[in-house]
């Protein structure tokens, strides 16, 4: 099937009547140019966060299996509230759940990967001339039990998807007008990227730009779907989201602040081969994500091992690590959940030494300590306190220039 075109639209840009109405308009004149469309959505505004401020007003740590069905219903609000603005503008449409598009997911609820989608349904309501409508951020279980794909997973539906339609184009519709140096609401002076590599975005969403969620990065680099992240309320071209930047000049394309973490720390571990294993094996089978991992060297043959995972994994990490602490005598769990990643994000990054000791220098003049260090070849990411985090990134963005990088380019 020739022509097929995925938008996704964000939580504010179907955030209320009125908005669901200017976007069918908008969905409308893409379908007058003869487009096949398929419209992921998210829920309206902050219905996400809603939900789940209700189940925890009943249980600090409700079921995943139950969140997931109560999360899941915002998206079908949104689905058919555009299909019925649609029908009224006189567009053929239809809104379909997840499971009713075809995609399987593993059964890790909250965190559900997609394994396979069948696009039968999708493809032949195409073929009856419909704008398919799909709810983002959900699928079911070879089970039929409802999963979801992670915060900001919509995004994830859209690529996927596409993918999987081998569609011409994703376009990720949202509340800027691209991708950014940095958060534009934290840095007034962040630069809109005309275009950036999957590499780049990749690992700006990783570290907590949450403009994409990074697996449907994962899968736009897969695929080489072309990707577009533009503005739901204006015309202007958006970012694309490209296989090798020609940027090659600048050495940073822009910075992440993540303030979703916490860093757990296991003291007076047994310096043994296999004890990094025995606890990391652990989390991994509870399907719990670790980023940075350091482990020093103590005394009396003796090591502490810190790492940082996500909030939401805070209390199932705890309980794990305090777990296998208890088969040793002096070995102890700490943990501080008030602690925040900044990264900086750009394919010249190791190439230039320069670069590490400018961060630092800066994290130093402003009076922060850092706590942990991690780098690639793309990014280097220190774990600060999180007092005052908006401005460090302001001072950062300044310190690197990045608010000239279309002039250097
Ligand atoms: P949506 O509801 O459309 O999915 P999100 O809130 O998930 O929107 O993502 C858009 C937000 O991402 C923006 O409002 C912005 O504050 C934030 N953001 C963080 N980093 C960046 C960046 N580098 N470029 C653009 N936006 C960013
Ligand atoms: N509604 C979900 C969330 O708020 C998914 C999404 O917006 O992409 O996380
Ligand atoms: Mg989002």
């Amino acid at each position: 099937m020739n022509n097929i075109i995925v938008q996704k639209f964000g939580g504010t840009s179907v955030g209320s009547i009125e908005k669901i109405k200017k976007i069918a308009k908008r969905i409308k004149k893409y379908k007058d140019e003869n487009n096949h469309l398929v419209i992921v959505v998210s829920a309206m505004g902050d219905t996400t966060n809603e939900l789940i401020k209700k189940a925890n007003s009943i249980s600090k740590y409700p079921s995943p299996r139950e969140l997931d069905m109560l999360l899941s219903t915002g998206e079908l609000i949104s689905i058919s509230l555009l299909s019925i603005a649609l029908q009224e503008i006189n567009c053929k449409s239809i809104s379909l759940t997840g499971g009713q598009s075809g995609i399987i997911t593993n059964s890790y609820h909250k965190k559900a990967r997609i394994t396979s989608i069948d696009t039968n349904r999708i493809e032949e309501e195409l073929e009856k001339d419909n704008i398919v409508i799909i709810a983002g951020f959900q699928g079911v279980t070879e089970n039929y039990d409802i999963t979801t794909l992670g915060r900001g997973g919509s995004d994830t539906t859209a690529v996927a998807v596409a993918a999987a339609l081998n569609a011409d184009l994703c376009e990720i519709y949202t509340d800027v007008d691209g991708i950014y140096t940095t958060d534009p609401r934290i840095c007034k002076s962040a630069v809109k990227l005309n275009e950036i590599s999957y590499d780049e975005m990749l690992e700006l969403a990783r570290q907590g730009a949450n403009v994409l969620h990074p697996r449907s990065v994962e899968i736009a680099s897969k695929y080489k779907l072309p990707l577009v992240v533009r503005s739901s309320f204006n015309d202007s071209e958006g970012t694309k989201i490209i296989e090798v930047s020609k940027m090659e000049k600048t050495l940073i394309r822009g910075i992440a602040l993540d303030n979703d973490i916490c860093r757990i720390t296991v003291t007076k571990v047994p310096d043994e081969p296999g004890i990094a294993f025995k606890l990391f094996s652990l989390l991994a089978k509870n399907n719990i994500n670790v980023d940075t991992i350091i482990q020093n060297l103590n005394h009396d043959k003796k090591n502490d091992i810190s790492f940082t995972v996500s909030e939401d994994n805070y209390k199932s990490t705890v309980d794990i690590c305090n777990e296998f602490a208890s088969e040793y005598i002096e070995t102890k769990v700490l943990s501080k959940n008030n602690v925040s990643k900044i990264s900086i994000i750009g394919t010249g990054i190791t190439s230039n030494a320069e670069i590490a000791s400018k961060f630092f220098q800066t994290l130093y003049e402003l009076g922060i300590n850092i706590e942990m260090i991690s780098t690639s070849e793309i990014k280097i990411s220190c774990i600060i306190a999180s007092a005052d985090t908006d401005e460090t990134v302001r001072q950062i963005h300044s310190q690197f220039e990045l608010d000239q990088i279309n002039i250097l380019n």
